[in-house]
């Protein structure tokens, strides 16, 4: 049985650091932690001189199916690559994600690439290729007329997500969904189908609790997709576990979000893309969306709003996912309330209690990163070691 004792210069446990501390390792579980005196040695010790010990972290929204949007447009992937490259690309994805120190991920939807995320998930747990604990949530729902690609109004493309309309259309596509290998349902509550495609909202109230109904009936969560203050509303009242994007929130509606426990994943990092893709180079004049997207979560942050790390990756490159953590402590968060986001509050936002903090018992999910990013957040960037359930992939 593998055993390891690692020797950092300190250990962030998923609240706070501790200077001197180790961590043993035995089989896939965290054995002990704490000063290094007292932890008995063991047969291999990794001494990781300058670097932090932490939790690996936990991507909140991610798309292991999809690659940059300026490398090829999301219309042309969904259209036009052969379900087999994208696999190959997934594959190339999740590696990049691991040595990266993401060892969970919650994929949000496969962007017409079918269940295949169900694969790539069987695939990794069966160690057939190296990447993060997936939770998958396989197609998506999306409301008729509501979703891309979009064609000329003769044709029906295929969609980046399944449609479903009505109480019992939506009941059996949740099923479904969760007898495919659904962890998650995830539904989007407003898309850009609006008067000049503007977005608004989708699903009516009834639909939204019924996908909510089915979907905990089988112990399952379910995340929307909303960035209208009116989907934003019907999903929080349906009883959505998080809301994704949210750009047009509203402190009502924030308020509401953190009266009821429901976290935003504020996917930061896409909208920053999306607009360098367009030109802009970060500089002055900030894009309108930008100034909005800050003001809105500012907003959520004042309202208390649980706040979930998940930067839409795939949008932009894997394994760049800190590109987010830098951008929420651009928009107002410490490094250290970014990074326990990271780890311990998407494990609690998840219901994963098997992982997420530095603790005897849970899973050896454990990565190393030079410098201290409670203080830099930059330094989640320079990984030096990454473990996952014990198995070094990364030192
Ligand atoms: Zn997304």
């Amino acid at each position: 049985m593998a055993e390891f004792l690692l020797l950092p210069d300190r250990v962030f446990d998923g609240e706070a650091s501790h200077d001197g501390w180790g961590v043993r390792v035995r089989a896939d579980r965290i054995d002990a932690v704490g000063p290094r005196e007292g932890l008995a040695p063991t047969r291999d010790t990794l001494r990781l001189p300058g670097t932090t010990l932490l939790p690996g972290l936990i991507e909140g929204h991610s798309h292991v199916l999809l690659h940059p949007y300026d490398e090829t447009p999301w219309d042309r992937q969904v259209l036009y690559e052969p379900l087999a490259e994208r696999v190959a690309r997934a594959t190339v994805h999740a590696r990049a994600s691991l040595l990266a120190g993401v060892t969970t991920m919650r994929d949000l939807g496969t962007e017409g690439a079918g269940y295949a995320d169900v694969g790539v998930k069987a695939a990794i747990e069966k160690g057939v290729i190296p990447g993060p604990r997936l939770i998958v949530s396989t197609r998506a729902i999306v409301a008729t007329g509501s979703y891309n690609p979009r064609g000329a109004p003769e044709w029906s493309l295929p969609l980046g997500a399944e449609e479903a309309d009505g109480v019992d259309d939506l009941i059996r596509v949740v099923r479904d969904q969760i007898g495919r290998g659904a962890d998650w349902i995830k539904v989007y509550a407003d898309y850009r189908w609006g008067p000049d495609r503007t977005a608004a909202p989708t699903f009516t109230l009834d639909e939204l609790r019924m996908v909510v109904e089915v979907a905990a009936s089988s112990g399952r969560p379910v995340v929307a997709h909303a960035s209208t203050a009116e989907g934003m509303r019907r999903a929080v009242l349906a009883g959505v576990r998080t809301i994704e994007h949210g750009d047009a929130g509203t402190p009502e509606v924030f308020a509401m979000m953190a009266e009821r426990g429901v976290a935003l994943c504020p996917t930061l990092a896409a909208g920053d893309a999306i607009l360098r893709y367009g030109g802009w180079d970060g500089g002055a004049p900030e894009p309108a969306r930008i100034t909005a997207k800050r003001r809105s979560f500012a907003l959520a942050l004042a309202a208390g709003v649980d706040i979930c790390f998940g930067g839409d990756v795939g949008v932009f490159a894997h394994g760049d996912n800190v590109r987010e953590a830098e951008l929420m402590v651009a928009y107002g968060m410490t490094p250290l309330q970014v990074v326990r986001t990271a780890t311990s509050g998407n494990a609690r936002i998840f219901g994963l209690d098997d992982r997420g903090r530095v603790a005897e018992g849970l899973l050896a999910d454990l990565i190393a990163v030079e410098g201290d990013p409670t203080a830099e957040i930059g330094a989640l960037r320079a990984v030096r070691f990454v473990m996952k359930g014990g198995a070094i992939y990364r030192r």
